[in-house]
């Protein structure tokens, strides 16, 4: 791959230590890492020259928490519209079992490409729905779409073992054995999982909640990953109800559970963690864990915010995600919107945008385990975004574009994406595969899984449920 030499960025946002920012300032991309930062730098020979002017350097986003395979069900009408959560439950139920690899492949696509297109450079998805089918290489699909895109990925192998049948809430036909799962992960780690520090793919192993587990998986599970160094992650506390199943069902509430489990430390992480208490947070901060925190969801869902301003200064580890279909799937709607919640939720101690920028970045980075990553800084990693401040959005913002990337952006598409120094977005356009092609997909796609499942189940997904 050529050099990339950004000349006269705008504005290099570093989110390094001191918060540095650069005025007119050049980046200098070697292979995989950034070699140079600074005015006037010369191009290497056969170097490709982008040019910054009027853009804000920034380094690449961090989505922690994601369900990419949501994108064919976020628009159906029950699913939209629905009652409580086992409604919504109910409807999904129905639909996962058709799941196949080729589902999973295009809705990475279009997941791990809208993301790649709002800013992100790393991305985690939980995939935890394996069906009753001959081919369960639905991890290895997700591999195959972000592998072709160029975009930095770290997979949550998922899983369900706890059925109906053993007091779960989950259909038999969408979950596993745990002896099952535990060979999986073992296959996953075997086959793809890179642990080095500029690594495209690392493995994170992520029981989908402990109410869809046994307690043998949630153990096993976090033995394997201890033994062979990978991130545990799994959902907490996302509604108040949670607590009170986890007290019915393990005696306990749910992180005192998750804490019993061993399932605590840097090297776990949680989706949410809204309704923890005071106590729960300082111990989560004490232990390190960290938390992918997701506003535009638990907003739409009523659920809540978690409070991660507090949460950072008790030392949890924080990020953002844009979390499956009760989200945009865009980075930067997710930082925007986090910014306004926790303006409202903190009127005394409002966050400054460039909090969000961090946590959207360097957070997200630090949650998932990427040192190298996180900031613009040279011998760190090249991955970095350019945001174009010459339009509307930002029009007459001259005094601090930082925040007015956070406050004013009505297009969230960036100008460049940058990962492992490859350029993976160009002009707000993928540069590796054909995106017009890919909506097509995954639109015929749609429309055939959800008539399978309805011709399965009997079930209209198209109306709306009663009140
Ligand atoms: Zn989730």
């Amino acid at each position: 791959m050529p050099d990339l030499l950004i000349k006269n960025a705008s504005l290099v946002a570093t989110m390094d230590e001191n918060s540095t920012e650069l005025c007119d300032c050049d980046i200098l991309i070697q292979g995989p890492t950034i070699k140079e930062i600074g005015p006037g730098l010369a191009p290497p020979p056969g170097a490709r020259i982008i040019d910054g002017v009027g853009k804000v350097a920034l380094p690449g986003f961090v989505n922690t928490h994601h369900h990419m395979s949501q994108i064919y069900t976020r628009d159906l009408p029950r699913m939209v519209n629905f009652v409580d959560i086992l409604d919504w439950l109910d409807v999904n139920f129905g639909v996962w079992h058709e799941l196949d690899p080729e589902l999973v492949y295009i809705s990475t696509l279009v997941g791990l490409g809208l993301l790649a297109k709002t800013g992100c450079t790393l991305v985690s998805d939980l995939f935890y729905i394996f069906p009753d089918i001959t081919d369960k290489k639905l991890i290895d699909a997700e591999i195959q779409a972000a592998k072709e895109l160029g975009v930095r990925f770290h997979p949550c192998r998922g899983a369900m073992s706890l059925d109906q049948s053993q007091g779960g809430i989950a259909p038999r036909n969408v979950t596993e054995t745990d002896e099952e799962i535990l060979l999986d992960y073992e296959r996953l780690f075997n086959n793809y999982h890179d642990p080095s520090p500029l690594s495209m793919l690392r493995i994170a192993l992520a029981p989908c909640t402990p109410f869809v587990a046994t307690t043998n998986l949630m153990r096993e599970t976090i033995k394997f990953a201890r033994k062979r160094g990978l991130r545990s992650h799994t959902h907490l506390a996302e509604s108040p109800l949670e607590n009170d199943l986890s007290i019915k069902m393990f005696g306990m509430r749910s992180f005192d559970y998750l804490e019993s489990l061993e399932w605590v430390g840097p090297d776990v992480w949680y989706a949410h963690a809204i309704h923890v208490n005071e106590d729960e947070i300082r111990r989560m901060g004490e232990y390190s864990c960290g938390v992918a925190s997701c506003p535009v969801c638990n907003a739409r869902s009523g659920q809540g915010l978690a409070p991660i301003l507090d949460m950072q200064r008790k030392g949890v580890r924080v990020g953002f995600g844009v979390d499956g279909e009760g989200g945009y799937g865009d980075m930067i709607a997710e930082l925007q919107t986090a910014m306004v919640l926790h303006c409202y939720a903190n009127p005394e101690a409002m966050p400054k945008a460039a909090d969000m920028l961090r946590i959207a970045s360097q957070g997200g980075a630090q949650v998932l385990g990427w040192d190298a990553l996180g900031s613009l800084e040279v011998g760190k990693g090249a991955d970095l975004i350019l945001i174009d401040t010459r339009q509307l959005d930002y029009a007459g913002c001259t005094h601090d574009l930082v925040t007015s990337l956070v406050l004013f952006g009505a297009n969230h598409i960036v100008d460049t994406t940058i990962v492992n120094g490859d350029v993976v977005v160009e002009k707000g356009r993928l540069t590796r595969v054909d995106e017009d092609a890919i909506v097509e997909r995954a639109n015929k796609l749609s429309k055939a899984y959800i008539a399978r499942a309805s011709r399965k189940t009997g079930v209209d997904y198209s109306q709306i449920p009663l009140r």
